[in-house]
C-alpha cells in the first residue's frame, strides 16, 4: 500500500527517460518491463496480495490468449488480486491486473477476455505511460501536504486514502483502448459481443454500489468506475463496433461454461485474514477487534491498514502493531514519530482514558505547512496480551471534524468469541437452476444484503429475464 505512488512516479520518469512509445505497433520494452517488475510487489502489497490458484491460472490462460491477438505474445503478466474492489489495470511493462471483485461479476471467459483485451489496448496505445504523467501532477495537490511538511509517512496516509489507484483514464484513451480491446477479443477468437456485456455488467455493478450506499455519500463512487470512466455511449459503441465486424451474436463462442467452473468457489467479499469491511464498521475475526466510522467516512480494507477517508479532507488509517512490554506510551510515541518523520511538532498534547475497557492514549499534535496548519491524532488501544491498535488521522486544522472523531475512537472495541465466529468468509457457488426454482427462492439462499439485487448484479441480470431451468448461475454462500 504505502510505497506504490511515488514508485509509480519514480517508473514514468523512467520509461520518459528510456525514450521509449514509439508509434511501431505495441511492443514492451525493457526499460517498461522493469518497470512493471519493480512495481508489481508493490501494488500486491497495496490491494491484498495475490490471489492463487484455478482462478489465477484460468486469468492468465485467457489474458495470453489475448495478449497473442494484440501482438504481445508471452510479453505480458496477469495477474488476479485478492480484493474484493472491482477494479482492473494495466502498469508500464504490460503488467495487468483484475481483482478478485472483478472476476466475481464476470460471467464467461469472453467478457474476462473483453477486460484483459482492453487493458492490453491500454499499453498497445501507451496510454498507462502518459496517463502517469499526467496522474502526477493531480497526485501533486495530495502529495504536496507531505512534501511541503518533508513528512513522507503523512503524505503516504495522504495519498494512499485517496484511492487505491488513482489513474483515471481520458475518454479518448477509452475509447482507444475499447477499440483496440475490440479487435484483439474478435482475433483471439472470442465473440466480440462479450465487450459490450461486460461493459453492461460493470454498469450495473456501479448502479448496484450506488444504490446500496446511497446514504454514505463517500462510497458512492465505484472504483472501477474511477480508473475507467464508464459512460452509457460505451456500450453502444462496442455493440455497434461488434455489429461492424460483421458476425451476429453467440456466433463466436463466449465459453460460460468454462468460466462458471473456474469461479466455482472463488472467495467473495473480504478475506477474513485481512478482516471485513462492512459498510462503515471493520471486523476482525482473527485480531477480534472491531471499529464503526459514523456517518461520511468511508473505509477501505489494504493488507497493512484500513484506509479511512472523511469529512474536509480528512484522512487517516487503522493499523496495529506489538507491544510486548505493554507500554502504550511508548507505541503511541513510536506511531507519531514514524507520523512525522523528521518533522517538529509546533504542539502537541497527550490523553490517557479507558475506552470500552481498554487503556488508551491520545495524541494531538499540529503541524505547520504551506497550505495552513494541520492536525495530526493518535489514538492508540492496549488490547492485552502485548497488542496495541491505532488510528491515524491527519486533517487540515480548521476543519478537524471533533464529534466524528471521538464516536470514532470511542468505537473501538474487542469482539466476544461468538461474534468473531460469526464473521465468516464468503465464496461464490455455481448452481444449475432446477425447474421449481425462482428469483426468490435463489436469493434465499444468498449471504449477503440485498440479497435479489445481489443476485442479478453479479449474474449481469435483470428481473424481467426468467430463469431457465438447467442454465448456471453464481450465488454466494458462506463458506464452509
Ligand atoms: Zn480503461
Amino acid at each position: 500500500m504505502r510505497p506504490s505512488i511515488s514508485i509509480l512516479l519514480a517508473c514514468c520518469l523512467l520509461v520518459q527517460a528510456s525514450g521509449c512509445g514509439s508509434n511501431e505497433g505495441p511492443a514492451v520494452t525493457d526499460a517498461e518491463r522493469q518497470v512493471g517488475a519493480e512495481t508489481h510487489p508493490q501494488l500486491l502489497a497495496e490491494f491484498g496480495g495475490e490471489y492463487r490458484g484455478d482462478e489465477a491460472d484460468f486469468l492468465a490462460a485467457v489474458g495470453e490468449k489475448v495478449a497473442g491477438a494484440a501482438g504481445l505474445q508471452a510479453k505480458c503478466k496477469f495477474t488476479l488480486v485478492n480484493s474484493d474492489v472491482v477494479n482492473a489495470f494495466a502498469v508500464p511493462g504490460c503488467y495487468i491486473y483484475v481483482t478478485r471483485g472483478l472476476m466475481s461479476i464476470v460471467n464467461s471467459e469472453g467478457e474476462l477476455a473483453s477486460v484483459l483485451a482492453h487493458e492490453v489496448g491500454h499499453i498497445a496505445a501507451n496510454h498507462s505511460e502518459r496517463q502517469q504523467q499526467r496522474s502526477l501532477i493531480r497526485s501533486l495537490g495530495v502529495l504536496a501536504m507531505g512534501v511541503l511538511t518533508g513528512s513522507e509517512r503523512i503524505s503516504r496516509i495522504a495519498s494512499a486514502a485517496a484511492g487505491y489507484f488513482t489513474l483515471r483514464y481520458s475518454r479518448k484513451h477509452e475509447y482507444e483502448a475499447d477499440d483496440l480491446g475490440l479487435s484483439y477479443l474478435r482475433n483471439a477468437g472470442y465473440d466480440p459481443f462479450a465487450a459490450a456485456e461486460m461493459l453492461a455488467a460493470l454498469g450495473r455493478h456501479t448502479e448496484f454500489l450506488t444504490r446500496s450506499r446511497e446514504r454514505d455519500e463517500a462510497r458512492s463512487i465505484p472504483e472501477w468506475a474511477l480508473t475507467h470512466p464508464l459512460t452509457e455511449n460505451r456500450i453502444d459503441r462496442a455493440k455497434a463496433n461488434a455489429e461492424k465486424m460483421g458476425l451476429q451474436p453467440d456466433q463466436l463462442p463466449e465459453n460460460e461454461a468454462a468460466y462458471f467452473s473456474t469461479v466455482d468457489g472463488m472467495l467473495y467479499g473480504d478475506d477474513p485474514e485481512q478482516g471485513f469491511v462492512l459498510g462503515r464498521r471493520f471486523a476482525h475475526p482473527v485480531m477480534r477487534i472491531s471499529f464503526e466510522a459514523p456517518e461520511g467516512f468511508r473505509l477501505t480494507n489494504s493488507r497493512e491498514a484500513i484506509l479511512i477517508d472523511g469529512p474536509g479532507g480528512l484522512r487517516g488509517e487503522f493499523s496495529g502493531g506489538r507491544t510486548p512490554s505493554r507500554d502504550l506510551r511508548a507505541y503511541t510515541e513510536a506511531v507519531l514519530a514514524d507520523l512525522l518523520g523528521n518533522v517538529g511538532a509546533a504542539s502537541a498534547s497527550l490523553e490517557q482514558g479507558t475506552v470500552n475497557g481498554l487503556p488508551t492514549i491520545m495524541v494531538r499534535a499540529t503541524v505547520r505547512t504551506e497550505q495552513g496548519p494541520l492536525a495530526v491524532t493518535v489514538a492508540a488501544y492496549d488490547a492485552g496480551g502485548g497488542d496495541a491498535y491505532h488510528f491515524a488521522i491527519v486533517s487540515p486544522s480548521q476543519s478537524v471534524p471533533e464529534a466524528s472523531l471521538s464516536e470514532l475512537f470511542g468505537s473501538f472495541r474487542l469482539l466476544t468469541p461468538a461474534e468473531a465466529a460469526n464473521l465468516r468468509p464468503r465464496r461464490i457457488e455455481v448452481e444449475t437452476v432446477s425447474p421449481a426454482e425462482t428469483l426468490q427462492s435463489i436469493a434465499r439462499r444468498m449471504a449477503v444484503d440485498m440479497p435479489v439485487e445481489h443476485f442479478l448484479m453479479i449474474n449481469g441480470r435483470t428481473p424481467d429475464v426468467p430463469l431457465r431451468p438447467g442454465e448456471q448461475v453464481k450465488i454466494v454462500v458462506l463458506a464452509g
